[in-house]
């Protein structure tokens, strides 16, 4: 084995693991200096959070986080932080209440926790998204990433089989990109391959394995969070942005086209990706674990229209980016049609 020379950042990120440890969000808050919480949630999860502010001294709710961070609900948050001296945040819920968190803490630069309820992998990244008058930016910031994470498998019991199951395909794409990325190193790999593994193992038989799949997902996020992602990740993201098709299920189907596409010049990764998700080929493994799932197959199920294939294509060689296989607009189109269609990847 060879190793290339690399730079590895520690993990700033306490991580608090496990059934019921829940409990301990009170006192977490008291170690960080909080004495005026914001509890942050979606609507769907408003009564969780108002039951946390109820038990924590000095905390408000608030329920109005959504998709994609968006700045007008920023800003009605930051006013609450404002006339209530709010000086830490509390996320739970998926990335859109953790995005939240983040967004406050960015302008504020107040510590923050987040309790995960999905396999998204936010909490452990320094990135936020926030997206404005229809466009979307990312900025990467140390104050962004939070100070404590909470994962208590036990809140993930709610979460119906078909989200689990595609936000754990999203969380597995951070770990396979991690694996070709040019800024990974011999640890993020190991974590990578490792999210892989317990994510695949454990979504199969959730009833029993929420807390293998809380673990994958913590794994995935963090390197998300330390390596830089590529064509799969710059597609998903055009596709939800410009095409307005959904966040986890984007990942889901187009993953195993993405990893198909960078085969050939990925060797190494996909060898481990294979050997995480115990197939004979990466591409092919994850679409034959997606198909015993249930999981959605094809971009004509999640609401692409097939007469926009040739402008996503267009956009998405536009602006080359960095990823081991050369981006060309033929190629990108192909994988799009593949994805559409739902197509099984060639052996
Ligand atoms: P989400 O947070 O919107 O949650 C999806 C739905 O699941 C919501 O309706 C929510 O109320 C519900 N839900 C969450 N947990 C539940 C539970 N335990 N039981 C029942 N229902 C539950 O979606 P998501 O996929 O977690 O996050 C997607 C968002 O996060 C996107 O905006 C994406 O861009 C962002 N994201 C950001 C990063 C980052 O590093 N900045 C990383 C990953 C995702």
């Amino acid at each position: 084995m060879t190793i290339a020379p690399f730079v590895f950042a520690g993990l700033p990120t306490r991580v608090i693991f496990g059934p019921g440890r829940l409990a301990e969000l009170g006192a977490e808050a008291e170690r960080l200096g909080m004495k005026r919480p914001l509890v942050i949630t979606g609507k769907h999860q408003a009564a969780l959070g108002r039951d946390l502010a109820s038990r924590i001294t000095g905390a408000t709710a608030f329920d109005g986080a959504a998709m994609h961070t968006p700045v007008a609900v920023t800003e009605a948050a930051m006013r609450i932080v404002r006339e209530r001296g709010i000086d830490g945040t509390i996320a739970i819920g998926g990335g859109s209440a953790i995005g939240l968190g983040k967004a406050i803490a960015w302008r504020t630069d107040c510590p923050q926790i987040a309790v995960p309820t999905t396999y998204a992998g936010s909490e452990m990244t320094p990135i936020l998204g926030e997206t404005a008058d229809g466009a979307k930016t990312t900025r990467r910031d140390p104050k962004i990433q939070p100070e404590t994470v909470i994962y208590d498998p036990e809140l993930t019991l709610s979460l119906p089989t078909p989200l689990s199951v595609t936000s754990g395909m999203n969380a597995i794409a951070h770990a396979v990109e991690a694996l070709y990325a040019k800024d990974g190193n011999p640890v993020v790999s190991l974590m990578a391959e490792e999210g892989i593994r317990a994510l695949a193992q454990a979504l199969p038989r959730l009833h029993e394995a929420r807390a293998e799949a809380h673990y994958g997902a913590w794994l995935c996020g963090t390197v998300l969070g330390a390596a830089g992602m590529a064509l799969h990740h710059k597609l998903c993201h055009l596709l939800g942005g410009s095409f307005d098709l959904p966040h986890a299920e984007t990942h889901t189907v187009i993953l195993p086209h993405a990893v198909a596409y960078n085969a050939k010049a990925a060797p190494e990764a996909m060898a481990r990706i294979a050997k995480a998700l115990g197939a004979n080929t990466a591409a092919r493994g994850l679409f034959d674990l997606e198909r015993a799932l249930v999981a959605p197959a094809a971009l004509r199920e999640i609401g692409m229209k097939e007469e926009d294939l040739d402008r996503a294509a267009d956009l998405a060689a536009a602006n080359p980016y960095r990823n081991p296989a050369p981006i060309t607009r033929e190629g990108i189109r192909k994988l799009l049609d593949d994805a559409f269609h739902g197509r099984r990847p060639a052996a």
